[in-house]
């Protein structure tokens, strides 16, 4: 039987190729994902477009990149705004996917056991069922954000975008699936909404991939992930946080690591972190009343502002105001801070990658979520694993001072802390040995190896 089992081993295909999009937020947990299952024996592909292109120079040496020829210039984003943009990057990227798997196959002599695409990628599906390939879906967000984009694909839009008016609907829970609510399912902060109800469709309702794959863990989401099993009648495997598997350095930013230095110097768990990811703005006025809050809860603070990320510019009195307790990177290597005894809290605006680098660490958060994705995962941190605070609303200094105190002086926040130690444990168990994420990984091992 074993003897078997190690014949067809050896005859089964190797390679896999991962297709991300270009984003941060996705790229990072791709790469992580490629590390996971090169470790495990399988050749990677990366296919990449032009721009925010991973630097395969030194980390992945084992990998091999291609870069999609035909695929969107980057200033496209800025003037298309998200969701059209994906819609045309995957227009534009569809041929160009097909001629890039024609290649491969030649390569590779036929040896490509599965393409693993971003869910926002969703035209790789062509060429998957033009060669035959197996394909399935990596989502590099949290489950209940697919559960709730697939609960909004099937809407009646119009008739939903009123009925959504009642204050009523708008706070009722969707059955079984909390902290999902109604108004949670209407799309905010991504521009109009026939585009979103496009892409969504695209990305659900014409899906032909057969696995899902998905950056969490059981022990994180467990009502949304049956919730999946049953709709999407394809194998769910949870592996996540893939972060804690395999580390993959694939920051697109250069980081700076003075922050390091800096912390070095503070008081055990006294500093608040901030960032709000890769690709919010923030306006001058927010900045500003950021800024006097965290000047005024006397604690240190530790602040990513990237470069041309402050709407208009930025703003001269920052520097001073920053000075004495505070310090301003352009980016920062987050997993590290993160981990480091000085950081308290994390001032988040709670992306998925960033909530389970935090729940990681034991380290309790401050939500400041822009998106509905965010805010789910707000709603989440907030009032399922009970490990961090929401600020809604306009910021404003007063509120954010009492925030920061909330989270690092007071008792509540050290009661925070104790639950957020308890949940890094237990998801740092799901990915050891005999972990619900170790053994999805197992399983989607033995599913790529199945032809
Ligand atoms: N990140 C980083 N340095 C920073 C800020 C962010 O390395 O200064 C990383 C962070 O660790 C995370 C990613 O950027 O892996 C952001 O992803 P997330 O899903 O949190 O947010 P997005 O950028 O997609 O909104």
């Amino acid at each position: 039987e074993r003897e078997k089992e190690q014949m067809e081993k050896s005859q089964a295909k190797r390679r896999i190729v991962l297709a991300p999009i270009p984003g941060q937020g996705h790229v990072t947990p791709f790469m992580q994902l490629g590390k996971s299952l090169s470790l495990k024996g399988f050749s990677i592909t990366v296919a990449q477009g032009q721009f925010n292109q991973v630097n395969p120079s030194q980390d992945f040496p084992e990998f091999q990149f291609v870069t999609l020829p035909e695929s969107l210039p980057g200033s496209e984003f800025e003037r298309l705004g998200p969701m059209k943009f994906l819609l045309k990057y995957n227009n534009t990227n569809e041929a160009s996917f097909k001629d890039c798997i024609a290649q491969l196959l030649m390569q590779h002599g036929n040896d490509i056991a599965c393409i693993i695409y971003d869910e926002f990628m969703y035209s790789c599906e062509a060429a998957a069922r033009e060669f035959k390939i197996p394909c399935a879906i990596f989502t590099t967000t949290s489950a209940i954000d697919y559960v709730s984009c697939y609960i909004f694909s099937k809407l009646n839009l119009e008739k939903f975008s009123s009925d959504i008016e009642d204050p009523e609907l708008k706070e009722k829970v969707v059955e079984n699936l909390y902290p999902l609510r109604y108004k949670h399912l209407l799309p905010t902060g991504l521009g109009p909404l026939e585009p979103v109800m496009e892409l969504r469709r695209e990305i659900v309702n014409k899906r032909t991939a057969s696995a899902f794959i998905v950056n969490t863990s059981s022990c994180l989401e467990n009502s949304s992930l049956s919730w999946l099993q049953q709709e999407l009648k394809i194998p769910v495997y949870p592996l996540g946080p893939v972060h804690i598997s395999a580390s993959a350095p694939s920051s697109l930013l250069k980081e700076d690591r003075s922050c390091i230095e800096w912390l070095n110097k503070q008081k055990p768990r006294s500093v608040i972190y901030i960032s709000m990811g890769s690709f919010y703005h923030m306006e001058t006025k927010e900045v500003l009343e950021m800024a006097w809050g965290l000047s005024n809860s006397n604690q240190p603070f530790l602040w990513v502002i990237r470069s041309g990320s402050i709407v208009n510019s930025f703003p001269d009195e920052l520097s001073k105001m920053v000075s004495e307790r505070g310090y301003i990177v352009k980016w920062a290597p987050q997993i590290e801070v993160l981990a480091h005894p000085s950081v308290g809290g994390f001032w988040s605006h709670c992306g998925w990658n960033s909530t389970l680098e935090s729940i990681a660490e034991g380290v309790p958060m401050i939500c400041r979520p822009f998106q509905d994705e965010q805010k789910l995962n707000a709603a989440y941190i907030e009032s399922v694993w009970s490990v961090g605070i929401q600020l809604e609303g306009e910021v404003e200094r007063g509120q954010v001072e009492r925030a920061v105190k909330r989270l690092i002086v007071d008792e509540e926040g050290a009661c925070m802390r104790e639950r957020a130690l308890v949940l890094k444990e237990k998801v740092k168990a799901s990915v050891r040995d005999g972990g619900s994420s170790y053994n999805a990984l197992d399983e989607l091992i033995k599913y790529l190896e199945t032809d």
